[in-house]
């Protein structure tokens, strides 16, 4: 019998092509709907077959192992953004605008148009790669911002009970690079759920974000400041932070290569516009850095883009464990999963200070390393395969673990491999 979802069927890509770190194998199935019906059919019709579903996003967060994926890929195509009309929305705060943006939504398109709108909450948020739809999942963050801060509501198809809900903000239970529909993955950290795993029970139609429409917002972090030659806590014009802030991004290869948007399997799927700046300031950056021509991210300035972002989470560890590390290790207030005050620590500062530095690689022909601008960005220096990068992965984990007695948990969605 031909399903509805048989007849949106496309090309099967490898996961390799539709990830940014590039690595992963053949995919069983692929579809791309092209409405909120088509995207809810494809996700119930792989559910009642059985099959492993994975929707997917910008494909920034996943690392996949090479074998096949004998199951469904579903990418939502729909890029739609719109503004509430303001009356119904606003209530008596007219300083608050009401966006709504479909989950295929490119993430740094809406960040675009928000910036371009005038309204103020997510321009710190700029260059983040991904889509609106994953971008609640993991709560993503930077430069003293959070998306959850402005989410007012999420749309989602809930897979268990088959129906369409509406999840507040409070329903979301947003914590650091969590949410409830990540946690509805894992049951305990790394540790996938038998049932809705690699994607969330919760599956994102569109997001609804309070903005405010005052075209200015406050410079919440110190490198973002200093870029900007002001005091943090200063206020700046939203187009100008988001300047800075994709500057800041690139000069530590944390954006992700643009060119990808130019493959046909990704048209489409990022306004061209920004993919077209994307790649004169990524030509330009490579003709700016003469001095690292002889390295190989120098020659290929590219390769340090090609990753999953930060590799590892801030370990938040109790109050006990925090006192075991070295006095000069950074050290922030944050809250345990259980609701216990505990203490944030920077991963990255562990895996330096375990003796993994910028361009680590475990053996020198090794075609994975860490990012020669970033020791968080673990990074396909060109042909890695996932085992290549788990190789890597491990390496750092069992090495910060010999010194410090602190497991790293990986951030992206680990697909097919174990690297608890
Ligand atoms: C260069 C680089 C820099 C980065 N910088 C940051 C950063 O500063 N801060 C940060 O927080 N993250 C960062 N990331 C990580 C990544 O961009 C974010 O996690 C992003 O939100 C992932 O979006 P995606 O669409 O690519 O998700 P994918 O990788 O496609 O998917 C990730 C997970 O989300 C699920 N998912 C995707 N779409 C939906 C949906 N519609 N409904 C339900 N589940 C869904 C998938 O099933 C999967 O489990 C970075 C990544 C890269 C490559």
């Amino acid at each position: 019998m031909t399903t509805h979802a048989d007849s949106l069927k496309t090309t099967t890509p490898t996961l390799a092509q539709l990830t940014t770190i590039g690595v992963g194998g053949a995919v069983g199935r692929f579809i791309e709907p092209q409405s909120e019906e088509e995207f809810i059919a494809a996700v119930r019709d792989a559910d009642a077959a059985g099959s492993p579903l994975l929707v997917i996003g910008g494909g920034s967060n996943l690392l996949i192992a090479d074998e096949p994926f004998h199951g469904v890929v579903v990418r939502d195509k729909r890029q739609g953004i719109s503004v509430l009309d303001d009356d119904a929305h606003a209530g008596a705060n007219a300083s608050v605008v009401a966006i709504v943006a479909q989950a295929g939504v490119n993430w740094d398109d809406f960040v675009d148009f928000c910036v371009v709108s005038g309204f103020s909450g997510v321009e710190g948020l700029s260059g983040v790669p991904g889509s609106v739809g994953a971008s609640v999942v993991q709560n993503i963050g930077a430069y003293g911002q959070e998306v959850a801060s402005t989410v007012s509501s999420v749309r989602i198809f809930d897979r268990e009970s088959g129906s369409i809900r509406q999840l507040d903000r409070d329903d979301m239970r947003f914590g650091y690079r969590s949410s409830a529909l990540k946690s509805s993955m894992y049951s305990a950290p790394a540790v996938p759920s038998g049932d809705y795993f690699p994607t969330p029970r919760y599956v994102v139609l569109s997001v609804t974000f309070a903005l405010r429409r005052n075209g200015t917002d406050e410079v919440a972090f110190g490198q973002l400041a200093k870029a900007l030659g002001v005091a943090v806590g200063e206020r700046m014009p939203i187009a100008d932070i988001r300047r800075a802030v994709l500057k800041v991004r690139a000069a530590k290869g944390m954006l992700e290569d643009p060119g990808r948007y130019l493959l046909p399997l990704m048209r489409g799927c990022k306004n061209f516009h920004i993919v077209a700046d994307a790649l004169s300031a990524n030509s330009l950056a490579s003709r700016e850095q003469p001095a690292n021509m002889n390295d190989e991210a120098g020659s290929q300035p590219n390769l340090n883009r090609h990753s999953c972002g930060s590799f590892f989470m801030n370990p938040i560890l109790t109050k006990a464990q925090a006192e075991k590390l070295p006095p000069d290790a950074p050290r922030f207030d944050a809250t345990l999963p259980d609701g216990e005050p505990g203490v944030k620590t920077s991963a990255a500062w562990l895996i330096d200070h375990a003796g993994f530095h910028k361009g680590y690689k475990v053996r020198p022909d090794a075609k994975a390393g860490l990012s020669t601008l970033h020791t968080l960005a673990l990074t396909n220096r060109g042909g890695a395969k996932a085992s290549d990068v788990a190789e890597l992965a491990r390496a750092i984990q069992n090495g910060v673990e010999a010194k410090f007695g602190i497991r790293l948990v990986p951030e992206p969605v680990v697909v097919g491999m174990d690297l608890r």
